[in-house]
């Protein structure tokens, strides 16, 4: 599990910047070249970005284009500023470098970065409109992009006002018409204020209660606030992220726009990574993602830990199968006659193998969860099956109760358990090992207190996260 890091590249408007970032988003080096309008000379520069951040560590590059690209074939629809329609650029980019090239519009690449390391981190449903000369949009559904038939997520051509202004995409009345950057520069020239007046001034002016700078910014802000509620009806976010470069004037001035509480509420917040989100989003996107690693969530504590509950609330959770050790166990202690304590361990050890070999035959994007108790067993050779199973993120789950109370769990159980367990005799043994036992510690781990409730959807944002810098 070598440390791997990957090049996002972001083409846009003025400038196209590229980034060797780590797994947990960090940028480890940035380049930066004035952007061009023909599609050959964008090409050129962003290989000299790439050369100029490239070392051994980068296992994939990505790149966020402006306008509508279709992620599956990689092909770009349509061009923004730049129009690379006609260029095979992932090709391009991947025969030059020799490393998988990922393609995706730069909104989504953007709300990738947020929702790694941003301001939604840890959320898994997300809407995200990024305010710049258009309205760009990007939606995130239990962790992924929303993709649709190829370009869900043109946020900026939500309609707010049928007999509105004609857009771009051939519709009337889209957000993009009223809300963008270039329809704020309209409304400051129709409230009567010179050209280049900027979005902080009217800021600033409203705060002094100039009416007039009020009803510009009510002007440029009320449709968003429509195509919002709209979209949050639709989509039940977490949280709705404004982003690009006015998407902070836009959510100030948000403030500004009345609206009625509804049954359809979710929290609205300016972007938090600027202009280096399409960067760190197009590199997150392009190293192996769940999709292409295998992972394995060890769910470990000593017997009545609540390791079962644990591991089964999570299951219900994620939809990642259980591999309990007594799953594997308990048939040979039905089946095989007069188990004592030392068969039952052998028993053990050969049904933590099996679970192993069974990690091992699951197919790249597999998560398991496995729930047993470590102990018993040498770590080294624990490291030596996770390492053959080809496991390539690992997390721990330690379960703990204070001894007194898991000697009472396994004292109420004692009889209930199979022949070959140890009885109700085990409990000051079992009582004195809670005290000392300890997590395998390989990866990251979470201690969970299984007295307490489980707050299992964040345990889950927390086993993802630390997922994400494990691979
Ligand atoms: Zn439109």
């Amino acid at each position: 599990m070598t440390p791997r890091t990957a090049i996002g590249i972001d083409i846009g408007g003025t400038h196209l910047r590229a980034a060797r970032v780590s797994r947990d988003g960090a940028i480890q080096q940035h380049a930066k070249a004035p952007s061009a309008a023909d599609a050959a000379s964008v090409l050129d520069r962003i290989a000299r970005l790439i050369e100029q951040v490239d070392d051994a560590s980068v296992a994939g590059i990505g790149i966020g284009i402006p306008g509508r690209v279709d992620f599956a074939s990689r092909r770009v629809l349509s061009g923004g500023y730049v129009d690379l329609s006609k260029v095979n650029l992932a090709d391009e980019i991947e025969q030059r470098f020799r490393r998988p090239v990922t393609v995706d519009n730069d909104c989504s690449m953007a709300l990738v970065a947020e929702c790694a390391v941003g301001a939604a981190a840890g959320a898994r449903n997300v809407v995200m409109l990024t305010i710049g000369t258009g309205i760009g949009g990007a939606i995130m559904e239990g962790g992924h992009i929303v993709r649709a038939r190829g370009t869900a997520g043109q946020l900026g051509h939500v309609p707010v006002d049928p007999r509105g202004l004609p857009c771009v995409c051939g519709r009337r009345g889209c957000v993009e018409t009223v809300s963008s950057g270039t329809a704020l520069g309209r409304h400051i020239a129709d409230g009567g204020f010179p050209i280049g007046t900027t979005a902080a001034e009217l800021l600033s002016l409203r705060e002094r209660c100039d009416d007039a700078a009020r009803r510009v910014l009510h002007a440029w802000a009320a449709p968003l606030r429509v195509a919002i509620d709209g979209l949050v009806a639709a989509l039940d976010p977490e949280v709705v992220v404004l982003g690009g470069g006015l998407g902070r004037a836009a959510f100030e001035a948000l403030a500004g726009v009345e609206t009625a509480p509804s049954w359809y509420e979710s929290r609205v917040v300016p972007a938090a990574l600027g202009d280096e989100a399409g960067a760190i989003g197009a590199a997150l996107a392009s190293l192996p993602g769940p999709a292409r690693i295998k992972r394995l969530v060890i769910v470990n504590g000593v017997p009545a830990s609540g390791k079962s509950g644990v591991a089964h609330a999570l299951s219900r959770e994620t939809g990642w199968p259980v591999l309990s050790l007594d799953t594997v166990k308990n048939p040979f202690l039905e089946e095989i006659e007069g188990v004592d304590r030392p068969f039952n361990r052998k028993l053990g050890r050969a049904s933590m193998r099996a679970m192993f070999a069974l990690v091992k035959e699951a197919p790249a994007g597999t998560t398991a969860i496995m729930d047993a108790w470590f102990g018993f067993q040498p770590r080294d050779w624990i490291e030596a099956l996770i390492a053959d199973a080809g496991v390539d993120a690992l997390t721990e789950i330690w379960c703990s109760a204070p001894p007194e109370v898991i000697g009472r769990r396994y004292g109420e159980r004692a009889a209930l358990r199979l022949p070959g367990h140890p009885g109700a005799d085990y409990v000051p043994e079992l009582v004195e090992l809670a005290d000392r036992a300890r997590p395998l510690g390989f990866g990251r781990y979470f201690e969970i207190d299984t007295t307490r409730s489980l707050e299992v959807a964040d345990l889950r944002g927390r086993l993802e996260a630390a997922f994400r810098s494990a691979s």
